[in-house]
């Protein structure tokens, strides 16, 4: 070993095999709060994209994989994969924080311990993919059964990627369709060590597969390809403009999770101020603020928006930033050095076209801190909404505050953005709870809580945010396809005759 790292060279799962490239090169992973080498993968080409498909071809159209449509063996496959991941949780956590720069504190709280729920929770749905009995008039019996797609490509993010593993797989192992699952280039490493898991849990050869390299090659080849019948892709709002457009020559069904730009409303009478503001603080700059769902834009009610930023401001001052296997560290470092540089644009933006700028606002260079990507947590007082900083997903450490007078005007400000993912309102009044709720155009609203994501709530976006949702019973909608089976009881009714 001649780094600092064990280094993990993991090789990609096909047809139940574990194998390299078609052209045998290979990528590396750095850490991005050092630069230290963590690992390589294989840099895929179309060559084992077309490998994959057939591979999953074949298992969904062989064996009983899919044709039951319900089924307790893909269920008991689904669970002993979470416990896999449990039997090598600390190896995965270490894994995901040295590959992503997250804190281990955080991988330890979330990633690891919600992807292994999340292949149980789908364990237990596994035996509920439920069709129905259509009251079709007439001696006749009508069914709507729900079948699997055939093979299903998923293409997802760098910011959780055990989580969204999990997210696409479970779900899809479940229903029986068969998948190629294709990482985060910046972020493979987890997958990998995922598909040892998968392979001990006997999964059949093909059911999941996994391969690795650039998304504008491979990622582009998936959804090209005429025998991938589905795209589930997390990904941002401008790559998921281009999935539409390459699935829509063999019309696949899509599942978008895009990006966002989510308003977090405060307003006068929040019965615990210090949960709220502590709200404020999590929902932006947990794991850097690179999150789909960050409150990024965070409206005061004026009754309390000059208590509410000093103490906002006192307690970001505390907020430890450093180095990914740091236990003391609540906020890492941003993925890479060129989304750090967009982060640090938008910054620079902020301050010229005018917002105040009241903390942060700079990469972070104190001793170790310089080997990595580090942007402190910066907050923007916004007296209008047109700054770029207010408009555009910025996806790093970047609060922007805003005060408001009343409800219209809050919700009108809220939804005054193309995106529609997430959003959440604090107020001790219940009825004003539900109404701003139910008015927020978006595909999650939580009341008093931030960021609350649970295997068993739906989640998914409105409007540019995408659509589909992953998670919940309504995942299963994401991966099956309702087919309608009419039975005549009684011969003929006498209308086949007419024709005579
Ligand atoms: P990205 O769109 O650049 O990449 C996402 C995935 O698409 C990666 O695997 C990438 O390799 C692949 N890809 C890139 N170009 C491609 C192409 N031409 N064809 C096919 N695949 C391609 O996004 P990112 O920078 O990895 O992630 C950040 C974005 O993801 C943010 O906008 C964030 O809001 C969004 N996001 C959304 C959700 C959600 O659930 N809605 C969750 C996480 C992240």
């Amino acid at each position: 070993m001649s780094g600092k790292y064990e280094t993990r060279d993991g090789r990609m799962y096909i047809g139940g095999e574990f194998v390299e490239a078609d052209r045998g090169e290979r990528m590396e992973s750095r850490c991005p709060a050092d630069g230290e080498l963590v690992g390589s993968f294989p840099k895929a080409g179309a060559k084992d994209v077309d490998r994959a498909v057939a591979a999953a071809k074949a298992a969904f159209e062989t064996g009983t994989w899919s044709q039951n449509h319900a089924s307790q063996e893909r269920g008991e496959i689904l669970r002993r994969i979470a416990q896999g991941i449990r039997a090598r949780f600390d190896d995965f956590a270490r894994i995901e924080a040295l590959d992503s720069g997250k804190t281990i504190t955080d991988v330890n709280l979330v990633d690891v311990h919600w992807a292994a729920d999340c292949f149980d929770y789908f364990a237990n749905l596994s035996t509920q993919v439920y069709g129905d009995v259509l009251p079709v008039p007439g001696d006749v019996l009508d069914v709507a059964v729900r079948e699997p797609l055939g093979v299903c490509g998923a293409i997802v993010a760098w910011n959780y990627p055990i989580m969204f593993a999990a997210w696409k797989i479970a779900p899809s192992v479940a229903t029986g369709n068969a998948m190629v699952f294709k990482p985060a280039s910046l972020t493979s490493l987890s997958a990998l060590e995922l598909a040892k898991v998968i392979h001990e849990a006997g999964a059949p050869p093909g059911a999941v597969n996994i391969v690795t390299g650039p998304g504008p090659t491979i990622g582009k080849a998936l959804c090209e390809h005429a025998d991938v019948a589905k795209i589930s892709f997390t990904g941002s709002t401008e790559v998921g403009k281009d999935v539409m457009r390459m699935s829509s020559s063999t019309v696949k069904k899509l599942t978008l999770e895009l990006g966002g730009k989510s308003p977090h409303i405060f307003f006068g009478d929040v019965a615990n101020f210090d949960a709220a503001v502590g709200s404020a603080i999590l929902g932006i700059f947990f794991n850097a603020g690179q999150t789909c769902i960050a409150g990024s834009r965070v409206f005061v009610h004026e009754s309390i928006y000059d208590r509410f930023r000093e103490e906002l401001l006192r307690r970001i001052a505390l907020i430890p930033v450093g180095h990914c296997l740091d236990d003391a560290a609540r906020m890492g470092s941003i993925i890479s050095e060129a989304q750090m540089k967009t982060v640090l644009g938008y910054i620079e933006k902020g301050k010229t076209e005018g917002a105040r700028l009241l903390c942060g606002g700079k990469r972070l260079t104190d001793g170790d801190l310089a080997k990595g990507w580090f942007v402190a947590p910066t907050v923007f007082e916004c007296d209008h909404d047109r700054y770029t900083i207010v408009r555009e997903e910025i996806f790093g450490p970047v609060l922007c505050l805003q005060r408001f007078s009343d409800e219209d005007e809050v919700v009108a400000r809220a939804n005054d953005t193309p995106y529609g993912l997430a959003g959440a309102v604090w107020t001790n009044d219940i009825k004003r709870a539900f109404r701003v709720a139910k008015r927020i155009k978006a595909g999650q609203v939580w009341i008093n809580r931030y960021l609350m994501i649970s295997n068993f709530a739906p989640h998914g976006g409105y409007k540019q945010s995408g659509f589909g949702k992953d998670l919940s019973r309504y995942a299963l909608d994401a991966y099956t396809q309702v087919k309608n089976i009419y039975v005549e009881l009684c011969g003929d009714d006498g209308y086949i005759s007419t024709f005579e």
